[in-house]
Order: structure tokens, then C-alpha cells, then sequence
């Protein structure tokens, strides 16, 4: 299955967030806000660990699907505390965020791990969400683009162009991670575009204009009109808003909104 980008892709990232308890009333609420927008969209939650097998026995009878925050590249073995794609296949994930800003500052993941990771989760048929972004000190000192291109260009090592179409991308610059503040809309396209043309210089433009390439960082619902309005943005990954099924299903609309203006 290829991915493409004629519908926004609204994906919630739950992060540290949810007992089991408190993650099936959360998906319930969703599951039961959402039925009528799952063809003009694709929503994906992305639960903690312990939480995915519940989340999934409430999603099998809906549209919205299931992905996991983090993989290790290898399919089994002595890694204890490690969690494999195919654990991540056999709980019910199609997606799989792999490179979060959170898991690069506190538990060493450089871009040649997030490319094991990539190349694992692709052999396991789950399509990888990759993150990448810039901290605020390399804004300011105008190094954004030659971040995110080194990070594209490790982090896709060895990759060919029918691997890449399965590859979602998030752009989600770490200044505005779980801050408030969110990229202007001109400056979250700069990164989007440039990432889009990266692809097309290095796997062509069939590949290129239809990749998913999501924005992250404070997205809520009074910003996600202006931001998926942009000509590259084709959807958002959601952390803190995306854990009040309101605000989440909220947010969606206003994608679906934003997606029919472009059109
Ligand atoms: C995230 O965790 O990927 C994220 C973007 O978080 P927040 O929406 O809370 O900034």
C-alpha cells in the first residue's frame, strides 16, 4: 500500500500520557466524534506502549488507525526493554514515529539509529512517521535548512525511491514542541517545500508530489487552518491537543476545512 496526500493526515502522539483506563475513554471519545470524517481524512492515534493492544480492540470496528511512538531496529533478541516492529505489527500499528525531537535530546537517537529503525519498521510493512526539526539556537543562527537536509540525507541512507513513498515526514521544529509557540505558516511551508523539492532532486517527482509531509509543534485548533493552508503542508502531528478527543477532532475539521480551500 502507497501513501498519498489527497486527504490531511491528522496523527495524535500521546507521548508519556494515558493508562489503560484513561486511553480507552480517550479513544472511545474519538472513535465516536470521528465516523463521519474518516473519508475526507486520515486519523491516526498514537498511544504509549502499554496502551496500544486496548486502543486497538476499540479501533478494529472504525477508520481511525493506530501507531506507536518508537521502534528498535532489530526483530528480536536480548535488547531488554526494546520493542520490535513485529511486536509493534502483531498490536495492531500501521505507523510508527520514529526520530521525535524528544528521543534524539534525552535518549541518544542520531540519524544512522533512526535509519535502522526506518529500514526496520519498511521490511515489517509499518510505514515510518520520520521527525525531524531544528532547535531555536540553529534558527537563529540560520542553519534550519542544513539541519533538516542533514538529517534527510542520514536519516534515508540506502534508500530507494519505493521505500521513500512509504516514509511520512513530520516536520516539527523543537522551538515549538510542547511550547505554545507554533512556526508561522510561511515559515513551516520554507521547511515543507524544501523538503518536497529534496525528494524530487533525490527520487524524482512522482515520489515527491505525493509525500505526506506533516507539521508539529503547538498545533491546536485555532492554528491548524492557517498552517495546513500552505501548499506543502499535508497535515499535522498533534502532542498536548491531541490528548482532549474534543480539541483533536476539532483540529481535524479544521484540516479537512483548509484541504478543501487548496483545492
Ligand atoms: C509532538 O509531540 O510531536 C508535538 C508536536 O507536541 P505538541 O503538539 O504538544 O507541541
Amino acid at each position: 500500500m502507497n501513501l498519498t496526500n489527497q486527504k490531511p493526515f491528522i496523527a495524535g502522539n500521546w507521548k508519556m500520557n494515558k493508562t489503560v483506563h484513561e486511553a480507552i475513554e480517550l479513544v472511545t471519545k474519538i472513535c465516536n466524534s470521528s465516523s463521519d470524517l474518516a473519508s475526507e481524512t486520515n486519523m491516526v492515534v498514537i498511544p504509549p506502549f502499554t496502551a496500544l493492544n486496548p486502543v486497538h480492540e476499540i479501533l478494529s470496528v472504525g477508520k481511525v488507525q493506530l501507531g506507536a511512538q518508537d521502534v528498535f531496529w532489530e526483530e528480536k533478541g536480548a535488547f531488554t526493554g526494546e520493542i520490535s516492529p513485529l511486536m509493534l505489527k502483531d498490536a495492531g500499528c500501521n505507523y510508527v514515529v520514529i526520530g521525535h525531537s524528544e528521543r534524539r535530546q534525552y535518549f541518544n537517537e542520531t540519524n544512522e539509529t533512526v535509519n535502522r529503525k526506518i529500514k526496520t519498521a519498511l521490511v515489517t510493512d509499518i510505514f515510518p512517521i520520520l521527525c525531524i526539526g531544528e532547535t531555536l539556537e540553529e534558527r537563529k543562527k540560520e542553519e534550519t535548512i542544513s539541519k533538516i537536509d542533514t538529517q534527510l540525507t542520514e536519516g534515508l541512507n540506502g534508500l530507494g525511491k519505493e521505500e521513500i513513498r512509504n516514509i511520512i515526514f513530520a516536520y516539527e521544529p523543537i522551538w515549538a514542541i510542547g511550547t505554545g509557540l507554533t512556526a508561522a505558516p510561511s515559515q513551516a511551508e520554507e521547511v515543507h517545500k524544501f523538503v518536497r523539492a529534496k525528494l524530487a532532486e533525490k527520487y524524482g517527482n512522482d515520489t515527491a508530489s505525493c509525500a505526506i509531509i506533516l507539521y508539529g509543534g503547538s498545533v491546536k485548533p485555532s492554528n491548524t487552518f492557517s498552517l495546513l493552508k500552505e501548499e506543502n503542508v499535508n497535515g499535522a502531528l498533534v502532542g498536548g491537543a491531541s490528548l482532549d478527543a474534543e480539541s483533536f477532532i476539532e483540529i481535524t475539521k479544521e484540516a479537512i476545512k483548509a484541504y478543501k480551500e487548496k483545492k
